[in-house]
């Protein structure tokens, strides 16, 4: 990452030199942090990860970061060792947001608290705070931004004057069903998506619209991939055309290009608008050449600022500034919350949206 990255290193040095008088809990005093994160695979949790590790450098912590490859027992073990290894606080991006609970049990015994990081924690009351982006927004988002690329409404969600009145077809795609995230988004994307289903100004032409049909394990993009290139072959060898793709993961999107080209389709006015989330390189790239249509963009160093700062604010006594305490329910409590801002981007908006804040540089876009 660009800019706000390498700052952020300058200041560590600074801090870490500062012996402990400052305000800031352990400044200088090299307590440990666990740090779990989901999976190298996808660009964005690397981004986070290292984002998280220089921040909380940068207040005097030494942080042990472990990425789990998508296993859910190698997960478990990380964070089993994290506690053994005396960490004083832990930031949890799960896999499988239900799989923690007697872990994380272990950690309560040892009064370590724990941050959920971008996914909920289920069905544990041992999950101390939760810093995410509004997910259900992220939903609508993508929704509004595949009928924005229809014709149908602006990047808001307010339908366009004289849009046209289709039908067109789509096809809908959701995330992993063990990530508590992946209902909101999708929830999100039907309370918009649902009322122009019911009016026929789309039409799902697959039938598949249940979220667990919808659903794509691990939100693997080869998994996309071929349910989509069935849906092509059972749905519209008819010689009829999809015109718009809800997809929630660039990683997904990825995958239902690869099927769409596989198919046949040309790039140009054939090609369906796709839906996409979290502005990856890659994925940028293709929303620049017109295979992506757009993606949401969620910053993953102010989440990592909301995550380090409820971090310092539990290890100070303190309590840590939440703006939600309604939403996300974990089976066993609703855990309060910090809800950042999400972003559509679209062509015309990469600049105002990525490059100028120093999200990537022109260079890696153009490179
Ligand atoms: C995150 C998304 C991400 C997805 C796949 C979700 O929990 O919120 O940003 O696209 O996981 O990694």
């Amino acid at each position: 990452l660009g800019v706000l990255a390498t700052g952020a290193m300058v200041v560590s040095l600074a801090a870490c030199s500062g012996g402990g008088s400052g305000s800031d809990a352990g400044a200088g005093d090299g307590g440990l942090v666990g740090v779990a994160m989901p999976t190298k695979s996808s660009e964005r949790w690397i981004n986070d990860g290292n984002a998280v590790k220089e921040q909380l450098e940068a207040k005097g912590f030494k942080v042990d970061l472990q990425y789990a490859e998508d296993d859910i027992p190698t997960q478990v073990s990380q964070i089993e060792n994290m506690i053994t290894k005396g960490a004083k606080a832990l930031i949890v991006a799960s896999i499988d947001g239900t799989t923690l609970t007697s872990v994380l049990q272990d950690a309560a015994d040892a009064d370590i608290p724990v941050i959920a990081y971008d996914r909920l924690i289920r069905d544990t009351d041992n999950v101390s705070y939760y810093a995410s982006f509004d997910n259900f927004k992220v939903g609508q988002q993508q929704a509004w931004s595949m009928l924005n690329g229809l014709g149908l409404v602006g990047l808001d969600g307010t339908p366009t004057d004289g849009a046209p009145a289709g039908p067109f077809n789509v096809e809908l795609f959701a995330g992993s069903p063990d990530d508590n995230n992946a209902t909101f988004f999708y929830n999100g994307a039907m309370d918009v998506l649902q009322p122009l289903i019911d009016d026929k100004t789309i039409v799902v032409k697959s039938g598949q619209t249940d979220f667990n049909t919808a659903a794509t394990l691990r939100w693997d993009g080869e998994e996309a991939q071929s349910r989509m290139e069935n849906i092509l072959t059972s749905t519209y060898s008819d010689g009829s055309k999809v015109n718009g793709i809800l997809s929630p993961y660039d990683g997904i999107s990825r995958g239902i290009i690869s099927a769409l080209e596989g198919a046949g389709y040309s790039t140009g006015a054939e090609w369906p608008v796709i839906s996409g989330q979290d502005a990856e390189l890659d994925s940028v790239k293709a929303i620049v050449s017109g295979e992506q249509y757009a993606t949401i963009f969620k910053d993953t160093r102010k989440l990592a600022e909301v995550a380090v700062s409820m971090t310092l604010a539990l290890l100070n006594g303190d309590t840590p500034e939440i703006n939600n305490t309604t939403d996300y329910d974990n089976g066993v409590k609703v855990v309060d919350s910090y809800l950042l801002d999400s972003a559509i981007v679209v062509k015309d908006n990469i600049t105002e949206q990525l490059v100028d804040s120093g999200y990537w540089t022109q260079a890696e876009i153009d490179g």
